[in-house]
């Protein structure tokens, strides 16, 4: 059994005939011949292409009373995550076998080689399901729909189309934007919070890449494009070769990381962090001269937190971390800002600099090789210290006057931790590259630290006693890192189960 029926009027434009409905659409008719006038409930057979979109209609029959209503027994050929749609083969009698993708499929019950019946509702240029129900081989589909017993309509399956048509009007901004043709973008997953959905974006004939936000309420689209800007300045052979670390924080004392990287043509800076108390909180940034690039090891504040003052000197100086890094960076810097606002600390950035920050942070997936610059090479490499932390590995690969590949490298492990938490995997000593030179954490490496499990243990316990005897215990703990770690010490301990 299968049923397709449209409302509305053919509309003939140019020679070509089209059925014209109330809500706006517009379908072209695949056969052309004289037909009736006026508005009709139209029986149609659609072709319908991967997307889940209405390409053309093939006319049938028609009347003048009746819903528009859609049912049909297929066979499952494919599933698709990406628009929840399944791809039907129907065999019908006597008649050519139709392959139909229809959208809202209810993924995690159909599989592929299975014989589904299926109504569907039509919404715009799309059929999106409303009730299935899976049968069983050579049984019958019911006769009619009310024998169908309904999957849940999740009012989501509206949800999802008009989602569908967010990521058009976030592609055609892309494509108006950045002068590129529309169907050369590739939308990622989008995040999602609250009315703000924000894609990453890959273009597949330059592979251009740029972020696009928009606002579901305001309809308002953000667009920035990571752009690589080459140094093409003749260097020379020298200057090729050179390797100068400037530290413009840290070292020696704990806040305001940061170090200038002068690597072959380049002048990178590791990390761009505050100081935690407000008296000289920034790294010495003066000394920069006009970097190439900004990578972030991780989202502590001693670590990234003058990243929006950095970002506010030099605009369109690409920044690079890890995707758990510019999650995290959300929260720590909104925080640094409220501080800030309330606290005596200078202000050092406003609430501008920081959206625009965390628009323009760029992300690279840990443990692997990515070139932002011509010949520079990064990698990010799991430093197991807080969610994201990362360390650098950075290296300029360029050919000698004999024409061989030679290389310059750097390993900046931030900060770091040899051994598993409850958060991370500990940093892997084998996943360390050989380098020319390293820049290595320091912090608690003078000692021998007793066993985590030990110190746990004792802390748990102290907490139980002081529980039992009916007191209340208050943790000082550092808000990143530390804090989710003893919450989940003692969640997961025996002692309050
Ligand atoms: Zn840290």
């Amino acid at each position: 059994m299968f049923k397709i029926t449209i409302r509305g009027q053919i509309e003939e434009i140019d020679d070509k005939f089209y059925l014209a409905c109330a809500d706006g659409n517009k379908f072209k008719i695949s056969s052309s011949q004289e037909y009736v006038q006026g508005d009709f409930l139209w029986e149609v057979v659609p072709s319908i292409d991967p997307e889940g979109v209405i390409q053309s209609l093939q006319m049938q029959s028609f009347s003048t009373e009746g819903e528009e209503e859609c049912f049909m027994a297929g066979t499952v050929v494919q599933l698709r995550q990406k628009n929840s749609s399944v791809q039907l083969k129907i065999k019908r009698s006597l008649k050519k076998t139709l392959r139909l993708t229809l959208l809202s499929a209810p993924l995690e019950t159909m599989k592929a080689g299975q014989t589904w019946w299926v109504s569907c509702i039509r919404q715009g240029k799309s059929l999106l399901i409303s009730t299935a129900e899976q049968l069983e081989t050579n049984q019958e589909p019911p006769r009619s729909l009310s024998e169908l017993s309904p999957v849940a309509v999740e009012p989501k399956q509206t949800e999802k189309a008009a989602f569908l048509e967010l990521e058009k009007k976030a592609i055609a901004t892309l494509a108006t934007q950045t002068n590129s043709a529309a169907d050369s973008w590739r939308l990622k997953k989008p995040k999602i919070r609250e009315n703000i959905i924000e894609w990453d974006a890959i273009n597949t004939t330059t592979n251009g890449r740029a972020r696009v936000q928009l606002n579901r309420e305001t309809e308002e689209t953000n667009i920035w494009s990571f752009n690589k800007t080459p140094k093409t300045a003749n260097i020379s052979e020298e200057d090729k070769r050179r390797l100068i670390v400037t530290p413009l924080g840290a070292a020696r004392s704990i806040g305001a990381s940061c170090f200038q990287i002068k690597i072959g043509p380049y002048e990178i800076v590791l990390d761009c962090g505050t100081r935690p108390k407000g008296y000289d909180p920034l790294p010495a940034l003066d000394y920069l001269e006009n970097p190439d690039l900004l990578l972030v090891s991780h989202s502590h504040q001693d670590h990234i937190g003058a990243v929006p003052v950095f970002q506010a000197i030099w605009p369109g100086t690409p920044i690079i971390c890890t995707e758990g890094t510019r999650e995290i960076a959300r929260v720590m810097l909104r925080d640094c800002l409220k501080v800030q606002q309330r606290e005596d600390f200078p202000e050092l950035f406003d609430s501008d600099d920081l959206e625009r920050t965390l628009f323009r942070m760029e992300t690279a997936p840990v443990g692997v090789d990515i070139e932002p610059l011509p010949g520079l090479i990064v990698r990010f490499i799991n430093a197991g210290h807080i969610l994201g932390a990362a360390c650098i590995y950075l290296r300029y690969r360029f050919a000698s006057e004999n024409e061989t590949i030679e290389e310059r490298s750097l390993l900046y492990t931030g900060d770091f931790h040899t051994a598993s938490s409850r958060t991370t995997t500990g940093l892997m000593l084998k996943d360390l590259p050989q380098a020319d030179m390293l820049i290595i954490e320091s912090t608690y490496g003078a000692g021998t630290h007793p066993s985590r499990r030990t110190e746990e243990t004792g802390l748990i316990e102290a907490i139980a006693s002081v529980v039992k005897a009916g007191g209340n215990v208050l943790i000082p703990a550092f808000a990143l890192g530390r804090a989710q770690e003893i919450i989940l010490a003692i969640r997961t301990s025996a002692l309050f189960h």
